[in-house]
């Protein structure tokens, strides 16, 4: 297992429970794997396919995911193939025939493909397993049912000694129990991995308007150079409008909706695994089948309708475990709207239920990294340090005051204004609601001027958290003052707010680069481990980015199916002088050694200004 581990994927150990999974399934075993994303499902099936005499099927719902999966195996010299209309006829003869010479180890097909090749496939060829990829897919209960998956009981029926492993990342109860029913291997042991994803960072920031959240997102920018992301809106409107602003900044962006036609969504999503655009906004239309494992961040424009959604959303950053960031906007505004949507929903009292949860870890005062894998039944029993109310635990005062002069504002005009236009009325505003309704004359019209717009966005939206106030979402949304509103206004109860937390600015990025060096240092290390640490060269990764690029350009598969970002930072960071030395990062296996180490030593040699390989004899 160790030799196959290094030999093929160039890593010396094996990550949680991979080792017991492939040891399992090696001894003849059924498993049903949950893992989430970006943990190393894909190895617990490909190593022992690898190990067996015969060949590994793998069932998977789309096309994206199979070229994706095969491309990574071909690259790492494996015969891994793909069976499904992508190709032509002749083509998968041809690949059928492989299969029946034994010449391939791996072949991914989708459930209906598998039906009808399963008569000559079982007749023609040694199975040694089964790899059921998305198993989720199998449950009507799951986000992403496709019928063709409940065929495939018939796999243990036909043969009843070739393991099956199903794999997924989606974890609930009923879901799991489905795919053991159906795939008739109740006898399946079950592997339960712990759903955190401790490398992706959580920040929410509440109360923003459009023009602060744009700025925001730029400042966010600048830590993330060349970084790819996803940035998620609710509608597309606001995709396109944000594609568009970051290009006029200079950041290659595109939208991705269901607006677009079919080609166009096709080319965005090329561009984008391929590193030729940066940025991808896009509504939640955009994820399924996106496989690429250098998604450096996601951003959320608006708040998600539920925990599961922002869950599968964030989880596409930081697949190769790297550091990544995410970052939620949450405000007034989505509330609304995300209530009026549940409201129309079919299952409306679900719905809102799960947006309650989602606006619980939005308005969290808590380690947010507790509240979603609460959420999703694990308790960790410590704070993650990796969120921003660890990062920057919330401060209180006492608002009562403040309080008092917003809901008083708010009492005054008989309680028939939105939350914009109460803050309007504080900060003395003279915006068109105001001047229509008279709203000037208040005696609390501007009685907030003290207090900068921003920040009393933020107050009311506390003030919503903590029950002084409601929205009347059959009301044009305006606001209602509760019954401990009044308390507060009448002076028999004194209200807490949060202090606002606000960026520091300049020195922050520089600091932050270091933190982001020191932390992927820390990572690194666990695999290398060399006394002094060596620091990464960042100009030299610029350069081993831009020599990936073309390389990836002239085999047309995408940069991190030729190195990933992780080998990259590593190769900046201990910078090899030989080929053997190349060998020895980890993700380098023998095929990758022996295919890229002269030209990417010979990078790194030029950098230190030694002699290129070709002219020297020093590798001999
Ligand atoms: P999943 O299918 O669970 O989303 P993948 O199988 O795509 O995850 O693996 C995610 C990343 O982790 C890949 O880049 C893979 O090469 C890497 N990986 C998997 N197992 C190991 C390991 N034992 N050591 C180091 N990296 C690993
Ligand atoms: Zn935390």
């Amino acid at each position: 297992m160790y030799l196959t581990l290094k030999r093929y994927f160039g890593y010396d150990s094996f990550r949680p429970q991979q080792r017991e999974i492939i040891q399992h399934i090696l001894e003849g075993g059924n498993a049903l794997v949950l893992m989430p994303t970006g943990s190393g499902k894909s190895l617990c099936y490909q190593i022992p396919a690898l190990m067996l005499p015969g060949l590994t099927i793998v069932v998977s719902p789309l096309i994206s995911l199979m070229k994706d999966q095969v491309e990574a195996l071909v690259a790492n010299g494996i015969a891994a193939r793909a069976l499904n209309s992508a190709a032509t006829e002749v083509e998968n003869a041809i690949i059928r025939q492989e299969c029946i010479e034994g010449k391939i180890k791996l072949l991914y097909i989708s459930p209906e493909r598998l039906m009808l090749e399963l008569p000559i496939l079982s007749n023609q060829t040694n199975i040694s397993l089964f790899a059921i990829d998305e198993a989720h897919c199998i449950s009507g209960w799951g986000h992403d049912f496709r019928p063709e998956y409940s065929r495939l009981g018939i796999l243990h029926e036909r043969h009843p000694h070739v393991p099956i492993v199903a794999l997924t990342a989606t974890a609930d109860k009923i879901t799991r129990t489905d795919i053991l029913e159906q795939l008739q291997i109740l006898d399946a042991k079950v592997f339960l991995s712990s759903f955190d994803r401790p490398n992706l960072s959580l920040d929410v920031r509440r109360g923003l308007d459009a023009r602060q959240k744009r700025l925001t997102i730029l400042e966010f920018m600048s830590h993330h150079l060349n970084d790819s992301g996803i940035i998620y809106c609710l509608s597309q409107k606001n995709a396109e409008l944000m594609a568009t602003y970051l290009c006029e900044h200079h950041i290659t962006a595109v939208a991705y909706h269901a607006g677009l036609s079919s080609e166009e969504r096709n080319k965005a999503q090329e561009d984008f695994i391929n590193d030729r655009v940066q940025i991808v906004c896009a509504t939640i239309a955009f994820g399924m089948g996106i496989n690429k494992s250098n998604v450096r961040f996601v951003i959320h424009y608006n708040l998600p309708k539920s925990i599961e959604n922002f869950y599968q959303e964030i989880g596409r950053a930081g697949r190769d475990g790297l550091p990544s960031d995410t970052l939620l906007f949450y405000s007034v505004a989505d509330i609304i709207q995300l209530t009026h949507f549940a409201q129309e929903s079919g299952q409306r009292e679900i719905n809102i239920e799960r947006l309650n949860r989602m606006r619980e870890y939005a308005e969290a005062d808590i380690c947010r990294r507790r509240i979603l894998l609460n959420y999703f039944g694990e308790e960790n029993g410590h704070d993650c340090g990796n969120c921003d109310v660890c990062k920057n635990p919330p401060r209180r005062f006492d608002g009562t005051i403040l309080v008092q002069k917003a809901l008083s504002a708010i009492s005054r005009t008989g309680e028939d204004v939105t939350m914009r236009t109460a803050v309007d009325i504080l900060c003395g505003i003279f915006s068109p609601e105001v001047k229509a309704h008279g709203y000037a004359d208040l005696k609390t019209y501007g009685v907030g001027r003290d207090v900068p717009l921003r920040d009393w966005n933020d107050y009311l939206l506390q003030m919503l958290q903590l029950g002084y106030v409601e929205i009347k979402y059959d009301e044009h949304n305006h606001l209602r003052i509760t019954d401990l509103g009044n308390e507060v206004l009448y002076g028999h109860k004194s209200a807490t707010l949060a202090v606002i937390h606000k960026e520091e600015k300049p020195p922050r990025q520089k600091r932050k680069k270091g933190e982001r060096q020191m932390e992927l240092q820390r990572q690194l290390n666990l695999q290398v481990s060399m006394d002094p640490i060596p620091l990464e060269d960042p100009v030299l990764f610029e350069k081993l980015r831009r020599l990936r690029f073309k390389l990836a350009e002239q085999q047309g598969f995408p940069p991190y199916i030729v190195l990933s970002d992780k080998v990259l930072h590593e190769i900046a960071t201990i910078r090899p002088v030989t080929v053997e030395e190349f060998g020895n990062v980890s993700g380098i296996g023998e095929f990758k050694k022996q295919k890229y180490g002269q030209t990417f030593v010979d990078a790194v040699r030029q950098s230190l200004g030694l002699s290129s390989l070709t002219d020297s004899d020093e590798n001999v």
